[in-house]
């Protein structure tokens, strides 16, 4: 009954969960141990390394949290921000409104730099903003904000942060396993992501990697909580090769899984291209039909693409429409959520899954127009 229920459906274009690798299920369904075995142990060491070397995070400790990504942006801030303290946060859709309420929600206060649906932040327009805020501890920035398909200049950002010499932390749920990260070079603080979004992998799960700076202001910080304690992490990295708390297992083994298949295809640029060409075939696809891409040039996301329909159609009726055929979409979001729908291109999926949800996409568009 419950397969029943849960049985699949559709091809999904969504925003996550996404399909995940066959491979992926499969390891997920082996039978379950004890986290604090050796075999737990070793996949939990091979995936920090794996991690490390995707994200260009030498100088970085690799956390992994029994949580969605969301914990990352409320365990920043209890361990890096004091209570009352400042933070910058940088806004271009809706998941950097969620940041500012993670911030005010713990105690501390966000100062707010918002820009319109679809636009980007830009380096000269940051440090504007820092020079007016010299106060703030740190500075937030959603690397690929999903409710609007933009890709925010992350290593133009990350240098006018070091400029003002504040702590920056990176949303990259929808961008990490998506869109390129050097932690060492760009010099990030604490960037962090969800298993269900470009890594393929169901939710449950998330990653980060954190910097010495982060450490050695969490280790003084006073009531930092337990459960998101980074220093308590890290001891357990170290000394016990695990979490510590009970992990999801399963979810862990198809992220070891995933970074597996990525070196298989040739190693983080290969992979990279790969989502690169999915979207670009995508926005291609949705121009020809005439229809606009919210994100302005030169910052589309690699991993999602907010659509936005003429004049009388709601991104809505195109959702459902798209349903019907077989298709998940994902529905507009935020702000924009009326006159937009969104294709995500994360996860399992093939070229010619692209061309012919675009083709049935056509289809709906010429019927919805007549
Ligand atoms: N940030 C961004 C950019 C997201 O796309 C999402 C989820 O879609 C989140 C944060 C929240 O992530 P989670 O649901 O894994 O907590």
């Amino acid at each position: 009954e419950v397969y029943e229920m849960v049985k699949p459906r559709y091809k999904l274009f969504t925003a996550g969960p996404v399909a995940c690798f066959p491979e992926v299920l499969a390891i997920m369904s082996v039978q379950m141990f004890s986290h604090r075995s050796a075999e737990a142990k070793a996949v939990h060491v091979d995936t920090l390394e794996r991690l490390k070397k995707f994200l260009e995070a030498d100088s970085g400790e690799i956390i992994l949290f029994p949580s969605s990504g969301t914990g990352f942006m409320e365990s920043a801030v209890r361990n890096a921000v004091p209570r009352g303290g400042k933070v910058l946060v940088t806004i271009i859709g809706a998941f950097g409104k969620r940041f500012a309420d993670v911030v005010e929600a713990n105690g501390r206060k966000a100062v707010i730099f918002e820009k319109e649906p679809g636009q980007a932040v830009k380096p000269e327009e940051l440090d504007e903003a820092l020079r007016k805020n010299p106060d703030v501890h740190a500075v937030t920035i959603t690397y690929n904000e999903t409710s609007t398909g933009v890709l925010n200049p992350l290593p133009e950002l990350a240098k006018v942060v070091h400029e003002h010499d504040k702590l920056l932390f990176v949303d990259a749920v929808s961008a990490m396993g998506g869109a390129d990260i050097k932690f060492d070079e760009w010099g990030i603080d604490l960037v962090f992501a969800s298993s269900q979004k470009a890594f393929g992998v169901p939710p449950g799960l998330a990653v980060a990697a954190v910097s010495e700076r982060v450490f050695e202001i969490a280790e003084k910080m006073p009531e930092r909580g337990w459960y998101f304690d980074l220093p308590l992490y890290r001891k357990f990295n170290e000394k016990k090769k695990g979490t510590p708390s009970t992990p999801p297992l399963p979810q862990i083994f198809g992220l070891n899984v995933v970074l597996r298949i990525i070196e298989k295809m040739g190693g983080k640029e290969a992979w990279l291209d790969m989502y690169r060409k999915r979207s670009e075939i995508i926005r291609e696809g949705v121009k020809e039909m005439g229809l606009g891409i919210l994100a302005e040039p030169g910052y589309e996301s690699p991993t999602i693409t907010a659509v936005v329909v003429p004049e009388g159609m709601k991104g809505i009726d195109v959702y459902n429409a798209m349903r019907e055929r077989g298709f998940e979409l994902a529905k507009g979001y935020g702000s924009v959520a009326e006159k937009t729908f969104r294709i995500g291109n994360m996860g399992y999926m093939t070229f010619d899954d692209i061309r012919e949800m675009l083709d049935n996409l056509r289809e709906v568009i010429e019927k919805l127009k007549a």
